[in-house]
């Protein structure tokens, strides 16, 4: 091995690594497994090293068919072929076992790949690993999974974020360059900003749910977390497509978001990049309830955009407080639903000796089931059921459609709109318990983009404080409508200007 392997390589740089023969796509996989076998973050639920090697074997011999230059064509892009990811254990794949971080699916092994898995792996991606995540998707913090709780590798006492934590922690503790996540109400865009790193949510509809575990239909997207914006652009269009499968799969042309993303936008200067560019800071978003770190941090990185050449104003999103109560009336009533599934009939965990039908559903489900999806299902169940119904469900639908106007008419002012990921830098494991709705209601600035199905995407722009060690803090930006490619360009010139992306945790995985 020529270059050695570092545990903070981003995608694009391993990709070259790869085309000039520096190491193998087998070395690499190998070099993952170690560094995710030795895991302190509690972020790995499964390995299967055999599995992992083989598909890097096949990867190299495609790579080595090729020439060196072939095997790096899609310039400014890269080419997949044979580098590592690891998918949140959300997604069902084919010979693996998929959890949910669910006890209620503690050995089921799905017969089919999901379609992000399969569409990754068609890509020449080798799947090196399952992660930890919150039960269902359910949380902010990846302290409800059945398998213990995420440790932030920047630091050990703090929550990586949710619920996509596992694989934010793994991907921000070097052992693996990039991961799949899944956002409903922030669960890509949180963990993001929590653990320094950059991820985005396609437009509802882009990514095709097939296989992705449901937890609110009507909200949930999957896409990617890695260190770049150029990563997450390469990913994301391997990620995406029309797919029959999925009845809310867009009918679009493939998209290449890497195709333009170091191009200045149109006739802007190379010096000033992002001239032109208008972004709009909701003033619901910098208002009481953000900390004054997270606050600073964002201002400068708006600070660093005008620099570029964008011009700042001020928008309004008056529903932005709605969009707590919306959401946790909407994501509940499809969870109770979606959930009905899982009996002790058809997946995963059966009570033993149940008596009749009945205790065979309401043990299995009691003992499968943790607390916080238990208190979700009960939330959806009583707000679907009759008499309260129009009170609520019909009411918070009412709010979802007020929330997605809001963003039309601030789109009328501006291209994209910029704010905080979270209020406070990610706090402490142990606080996590105590009381649920404190972690509904940090998750008021990510909420209504899943509401409204636009495009957003969160990048690290600073740090706070918490027990000594520097939590990270991340920034938002929001997209009209399938414009992701603007946000992949925005957030990229930030990072050909900035470094704050290749900042890294001081003890790299060594997190006790
Ligand atoms: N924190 C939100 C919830 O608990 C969002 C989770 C998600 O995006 N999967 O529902």
């Amino acid at each position: 091995m020529s270059a050695p392997l570092s545990p903070f390589s981003d995608l694009s740089s391993l990709a070259t690594g790869l085309a000039r023969r520096d190491f193998s796509a087998v070395e690499l996989a190998q070099w993952t497994l170690d560094r995710l076998a030795a895991d302190q973050t509690n972020s790995v639920l499964a390995l299967r090293p055999e599995a992992t090697l083989r598909q890097a074997n096949a990867a190299q011999q495609r790579l080595d068919a090729m020439r060196p230059e072939a095997a790096q064509r899609e310039t400014p892009g890269f080419s997949l072929l044979g580098l590592p990811i690891a998918h949140k254990d959300i997604f069902v794949t084919r010979d693996w076992p998929t959890t949910a971080a669910s006890k209620i699916l503690q050995g089921y092994v799905s017969p089919f790949d999901a379609t992000v898995v399969q569409r990754l792996a068609a890509a020449g991606m080798v799947c090196a690993g399952k992660l930890n995540c919150d039960e269902f998707a359910m949380g902010s913090g990846n302290t409800h999974s059945a398998f213990g709780p995420v440790k932030n590798p920047w630091d050990p006492l703090a929550v990586p974020g949710g619920s996509s934590g596992g694989s934010a922690a793994a991907v921000a503790a070097g052992h693996i360059p990039a991961a799949t996540g899944t956002d409903t109400g922030g669960s890509i865009r949180q963990p993001s900003a929590m653990c320094g790193l950059t991820g985005i949510k396609p437009t509802y509809g882009r990514a095709s749910r097939w296989g992705m575990i449901a937890y609110a239909s009507s909200l949930d997207q999957a896409g990617p977390i890695a260190r770049t914006a150029l990563d997450c652009a390469v990913l994301l269009a391997a990620m995406c497509g029309f797919d029959p499968k999925d009845s809310t799969s867009l009918q679009l042309d493939e998209e290449n978001f890497a195709a333009e993303i170091n191009q200045p936008l149109k006739g802007a200067p190379i010096s000033t990049p992002l001239s032109g560019l208008r972004v709009g800071m909701p003033k619901e978003f910098f208002a009481d309830g953000l900390s004054a770190e997270v606050r600073s941090a964002v201002e400068q990185a708006l600070t660093e955009f005008k620099r570029l050449g964008a011009t700042l104003c001020e928008v309004s999103l008056p529903r932005t407080a709605l969009s707590i109560p919306a959401y946790y009336v909407i994501a509940p009533a499809e969870a109770s639903s979606n959930l009905s599934r899982f009996d002790g009939v058809r997946y995963g965990h059966r009570a033993a000796a149940p008596s009749d039908l009945l205790d065979l559903y309401c043990r299995s489900r009691a003992e499968g089931f943790g607390a916080e999806v238990k208190r979700r299902i009960l939330i959806g169940t009583f707000v679907l059921s009759h008499g309260y119904y129009d009170a609520y469900y019909i009411q918070a639908q009412r709010v979802r459609r007020l929330v997605a106007q809001d963003f039309d008419a601030a789109f009328e002012g501006c291209d994209l709109i910029a704010g905080p990921v979270a209020p406070t830098v990610a706090w402490n494991i142990d606080q996590a318990t105590s009381n649920p709705l404190q972690e509904y209601l940090a998750d008021i600035y990510t909420l209504g983009v899943n509401l409204a199905g636009l495009p957003a995407l969160s990048m690290p722009v600073g740090f706070g404080s918490g027990t000594g060690r520097p939590r990270p803090i991340g920034m938002q930006l929001i997209a009209p409508r399938l414009n992701e490619s603007l946000l992949l360009r925005a957030a990229h010139q930030f990072q050909s200007a900035t470094d704050w992306h290749q900042k890294m945790p001081e003890q790299p995985g060594a997190t006790q």
